[in-house]
């Protein structure tokens, strides 16, 4: 019998766990992996900030703090959000410091989302967006982008998928796995269809930090327009290397984030408060041990794009920003994006993502993390190199 909830039903295994699976189980076997599958940085969280939270546990900083937040890391995202970003929050109102910007992103849902209410999502996209939908009985409308069109937002694709029920808008720049970031005519579209049929946004900035060839970050709570339907998600995990920390932050309008709070107080209660020490430092402190990893990044970009554009039947745009290229295979002679996954870490020992795991407009495309050493990246390249002439 299924004693589990019935919301469940919905709720599917998750196919990039089919990869994870296979590369554990062929190193159990000894198998030597290169795996670019991961999201993780390779980093270690900047020193200055691993001393403020250690510090902040010697000093007895360890019990419950605010719900909201400690003061002192509300006032630092505040000021962080109106320098880089162009948002206006309020500290004491309008933002809420989460354990992590997925639990930001479920609370966030849950807020603004009623059972059978729907949630645009344009996709290829991170995959637990659909999954957080269901979870909340809502449910999750997926607007396939076109590859040939660089996955663009158009208000064309936004206005084919609206109904009575859409509630909301997830917006994912830089993008996780295109590893494109919003045009300023792309955010104009989304700004004027939320204000013409009263959507509400919810903007994941995760990977704000780690963007490439001057290109600069967009905001989408930025814009007046967008100012008083927008929920700002962003976090500690890929700008700072701080994953394990679990950290992250939501902004938005004051009614919506009152709401929200309930979420936070009545399931976690707080976020760690050491952990949130860290974080003062994180945003307060020296910022060039982000500039030091994206310049990090920028390199291992140029060695797996410039790779893989050498490659028989693989082409790959550059991606604007995020740790990720996004590449079509469709030339390789292989029709699916999963089997070449499993063919590839078969033959060649190289894990990566099928685009199809990341949900419609995602099949013919593979994502390849360079959240990894220059080493590997470079074995990996190689290794999918000989497969690809072998098989001719
Ligand atoms: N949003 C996107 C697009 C991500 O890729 C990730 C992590 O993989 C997250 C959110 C979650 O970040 P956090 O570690 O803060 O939960």
């Amino acid at each position: 019998t299924n004693r589990a909830a019935s919301r469940f039903g919905t709720v599917g295994a998750s196919a990039t766990y089919a990869v994870f699976d296979m590369v554990a189980e062929l190193r159990a076997q000894g198998v030597e992996i290169f795996d670019l599958g991961g999201g993780e940085p390779d980093f270690d969280t900047p020193e200055h900030v691993v001393d403020e939270a250690v510090g902040a546990l010697r000093d007895g900083f360890t019990h419950y703090t605010p719900s909201r937040g400690v003061p002192a890391l509300l006032e630092a995202v505040a000021d962080k959000l109106a320098k880089d970003n162009g948002v206006m929050a309020d500290p004491a109102s309008d933002i809420i410091v989460t354990p992590s910007a997925k639990h930001a992103l479920f609370a966030a849902l849950l807020t603004v989302l009623d059972p059978g209410d729907e949630l645009l999502v344009p996709t290829p996209s991170w995959v637990s967006y659909t999954a957080m939908a269901r979870l909340i009985g809502a449910r999750p409308v997926q607007i396939a982008l076109d590859g040939a069109n660089g996955f663009r937002i158009t208000r064309e694709l936004l206005e084919q998928h609206v109904t009575p029920r859409t509630k909301a808008l997830l917006v994912n720049s830089p993008n996780n796995p295109t590893g494109r970031s919003l045009t300023t005519e792309e955010a104009r579209a989304i700004s004027r269809f939320a204000a013409e049929h009263e959507i509400l946004l919810i903007s994941d900035e995760i990977y704000e930090k780690i963007l490439y060839d001057g290109n600069e970050h967009l905001s989408l709570a930025s814009l007046p327009s967008c100012a008083d339907r927008t929920i700002t998600v962003n976090g500690f995990s890929k700008g700072y290397a701080m994953t394990g920390w679990r950290l992250g932050y939501a902004a938005g309008p004051t009614d919506l984030m009152a709401q929200m709070l309930k979420v936070q107080q009545h399931t976690v209660g707080c976020t760690g408060s050491f952990v949130q020490r860290g974080g003062v430092a994180a945003l307060t402190g020296p910022q060039e041990p982000v500039q030091e990893m994206a310049a990090q990044y920028a390199a291992r970009r140029d060695l797996v794009v410039n790779g893989l554009n050498s490659l028989p039947g693989i082409s790959c745009s550059p991606p604007d920003g995020a740790f990720y290229a996004f590449a079509d295979i469709r030339g390789t002679g292989f029709t699916d994006s999963s089997s070449f996954a499993q063919w590839l870490l078969k033959e060649a020992g190289v894990a990566l993502m099928p685009g199809s795991a990341f949900g419609p407009g995602g099949e013919g495309y593979v994502r390849l993390s360079f959240a990894t050493s220059p080493e590997v990246l470079a074995a990996a390249i190689d290794r999918m190199g000989q497969a690809l002439s072998l098989r001719g």
